[in-house]
C-alpha cells in the first residue's frame, strides 16, 4: 500500500510534532507571550506516536522527522527516538539546538540518523532580540555536540529576514563551511502566530543568492529529488549551501510530506485549512486500518499547491509551532 494523491505524488516523509511548546519565541513563529498551549492530555503519548508511525510505515513512509515546537523539550524524547528508530526507517529531527549539548550523544545512540539545527544569527544580542531569549551559547554548544556525536551531514537552517539578519548571510555560510556543516536559508512564510507576515520583509531566494555570489563562487548541484532545498557548492566544494524558496519557487509539485500535530491531527500541507483527527480512533478502540484510512483520506484530499500569493490564500489558523515545521 502507498500514500498516493490525485496528482500522483507518493508520500514517504512523515513529520511528527512532539510538542507545541518551545524554549524560544522566534518573532516569525511565536508571539512574545507564547500561544495558548495544547491541553497536556491532548498531546499524543509515546505509545500513540509509535502506533501512528507504524501505521504510516505500513503505508510506505520511509522517513520520519521529529519537530515541534521544540522537540527536545519533550521529556522522553530519547525514548521516542529509540522506539521510532526500531521501526527500521530513517529518523531525523529539526531542533533549535537548546539541550542538544546534553542530548546529542544519547539521541545518536538511540538511533537518530540526522539532525538539523536552526540558527538565524551568530550575534548574541541579535539572537536575543530575534528569539526573545539570550541563549545563543547553548545553541552553539548544541551544534558542537551534534558534530562530536557524529551527526553528518549537519544542516543549519536560517530564515532570511530583511533588516534583521540579511547582512549576515555570508557569515553564516562561512561559519557552517568552517565546521563542516551545510547552511540552508529559508524564505519566510506566512505562518507566524501574529499573522504579521509581509512579502516585502521576506528576502527572496534570488536575492539570497545574489548576496552570496558577491563573496562566493556558487556551482549548482542538481538532482534535488523531493528535497525542498536547491543546493550549490561553495567555492568549488566540498562545502555547500542550500536555499529553500518555499514562497517564490514552491516545491509543492514534488512534495511527499504528511504531518501529524502534537495533538494527533493529520495535515497534508503546512498551509492546509483542514485536519483529520486521529485521537477518536486512537483512544476510542479503533483499529490500525481505521487509522490508515484517515491518513490515506488526508493524502487523497491534498491540494496541488499552497497558493501563497494567489488571491484566495488564507493563512492557516495554527502557527508553525503548533503545526510542526
Ligand atoms: N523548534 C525547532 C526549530 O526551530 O528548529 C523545530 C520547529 S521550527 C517550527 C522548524 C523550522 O521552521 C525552523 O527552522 C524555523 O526556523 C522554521 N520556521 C518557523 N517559522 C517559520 C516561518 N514563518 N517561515 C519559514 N520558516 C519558519
Ligand atoms: Fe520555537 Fe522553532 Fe518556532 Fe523558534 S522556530 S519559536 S525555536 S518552534
Amino acid at each position: 500500500m502507498s500514500l498516493v494523491d490525485d496528482f500522483g505524488r507518493v508520500h514517504r516523509d512523515l513529520r511528527i510534532s512532539l510538542t507545541d511548546k518551545c524554549s524560544l519565541r522566534c518573532t516569525y513563529c511565536m508571539p512574545a507571550e507564547g500561544v495558548p498551549w495544547l491541553e497536556r492530555d491532548g498531546i499524543l503519548t509515546t505509545d500513540e506516536i509509535e502506533r501512528v508511525a507504524r501505521v504510516c510505515v505500513g503505508l510506505g513512509v520511509t522517513e520520519i522527522r521529529l519537530t515541534g515546537g521544540e522537540p527536545l523539550i519533550r521529556r522522553d524524547v530519547v525514548d521516542v527516538v529509540a522506539r521510532l528508530a526500531a521501526l527500521g526507517r530513517h529518523v531525523s529531527m529539526t531542533t533549535n539546538g537548546i539541550r542538544l549539548a546534553e542530548l546529542a550523544a544519547p539521541l545518536r545512540d538511540a538511533g537518530l540518523a540526522r539532525v538539523n539545527v536552526s540558527i538565524d544569527t551568530l550575534d548574541r544580542d541579535r539572537f536575543a532580540r530575534l528569539t526573545r531569549r539570550d541563549r545563543l551559547p547553548e545553541v552553539l554548544a548544541g551544534i558542537d555536540a551534534a558534530l562530536a556525536a557524529g551527526f553528518e551531514p549537519l544542516k543549519l537552517n536560517a530564515v532570511a529576514m530583511r533588516g534583521v539578519n540579511d547582512d549576515e548571510l555570508v557569515d553564516l555560510v562561512e561559519f557552517a563551511v568552517g565546521i563542516g556543516a551545510q547552511m540552508r536559508f529559508i524564505e519566510q512564510m506566512p505562518l507566524d502566530a501574529g499573522h504579521t507576515w509581509d512579502r516585502g520583509a521576506m528576502v527572496p531566494a534570488d536575492e539570497i543568492l545574489r548576496r552570496l555570489r558577491h563573496r562566493f563562487e556558487l556551482t549548482p548541484v542538481g538532482g534535488r529529488g523531493s528535497s525542498p532545498a536547491d543546493t550549490w557548492l561553495v567555492d568549488g566544494g566540498p562545502g555547500s549551501v542550500g536555499v529553500i524558496a518555499s514562497v517564490t519557487a514552491p516545491f509543492c509539485a514534488a512534495c511527499d510530506r504528511i504531518r501529524v500535530t502534537a495533538d494527533g491531527h493529520v495535515r497534508n500541507c503546512l498551509f492546509a485549512r483542514e485536519e483529520s483527527d486521529l485521537v477518536p480512533v486512537l483512544r476510542g478502540g479503533g483499529s490500525d486500518d481505521d487509522l490508515a484510512a484517515i491518513v490515506t483520506g488526508s493524502v487523497a484530499a491534498k491540494k496541488a499547491g499552497h497558493g501563497i500569493g494567489s488571491p484566495g490564500f488564507v493563512q492557516p489558523d495554527r502557527p508553525m509551532s503548533a503545526i510542526g515545521g
